[in-house]
């Protein structure tokens, strides 16, 4: 591709919904997609109950909250949607996605599966990605390689993948499902994905 390519919005400017099994490889796919295409995405950046991870930051990856405040803000309606996902709270404000939307470029948010099943019957018109892992086994091996959970946090995504792997089972859920084996290969299928016209 060309240079004037790469900072070209895609024709189809609708949210991306990325979603697939806690350590199947979306964190690391989209950011590629934002390194490769710098000023095109615009990620949601999701509240969060759960702490931060070595190297994230505030109001980057996540804005990290006290439970009483997530639960304040979901009594404010201040979520497009919320959901459990090992233990903790994730949500994607209204704020966010008005803030992120505002600024002309894609907008993609990374959430579990009943944020999905939520953002369908929100009216917001988006495009759903499914991330696959090659094996149960290999996914495994990713999750605790990443090396940021505890055994216990471990299991519990584990169990979660299962859930998630049946529910992109389901005809339509998804326009399209990326098993992301070889990360380059899966990479191209995601870029040409978000770039078709
Ligand atoms: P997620 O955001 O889905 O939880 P991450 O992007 O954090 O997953 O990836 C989990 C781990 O797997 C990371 O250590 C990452 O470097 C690694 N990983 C991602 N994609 C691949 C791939 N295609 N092959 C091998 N390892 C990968
Ligand atoms: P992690 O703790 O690994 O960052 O995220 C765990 C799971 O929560 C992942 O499946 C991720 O997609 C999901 N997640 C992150 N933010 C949100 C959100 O705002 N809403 C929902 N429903 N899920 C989220």
């Amino acid at each position: 591709m060309e240079h004037h390519l790469l900072l070209a919005l895609p024709t189809d400017t609708r949210p991306l919904v990325l979603s697939g099994p806690s350590g199947v490889g979306k964190g690391t796919l989209y950011n590629l997609l934002f390194t490769r295409h710098p000023d095109t995405f615009a990620l949601s950046v999701s509240h969060t109950t759960r702490g931060p991870r070595a190297g994230e930051s505030n109001g980057v990856h996540y804005h990290f909250v006290p439970m009483q405040e997530f639960e304040d803000l979901i009594a404010a309606d201040g979520f497009v949607e919320h959901a459990q996902f090992g233990g903790n709270r994730y949500g994607t404000s209204k704020k966010t996605i008005e803030e992120q939307g505002a600024k002309g470029k894609v907008v993609l948010l990374d959430i579990e599966m009943e944020g999905v099943k939520q953002i369908k019957n929100s009216g917001i018109d988006a495009r759903y990605i499914f991330i696959a892992p090659p094996s149960e086994e290999i996914l495994e091996q990713r999750l605790r390689g990443r090396g940021t959970e505890t055994e216990q946090s471990v299991q519990k995504r584990l169990n979660q993948a299962k859930v998630e792997l049946e529910y992109s089972n389901t005809p339509g859920v998804h326009d399209i499902i990326i098993v992301n084996n070889d990360l380059e290969a899966a990479y191209k299928e995601l870029e040409e994905f978000v770039y078709k016209k």
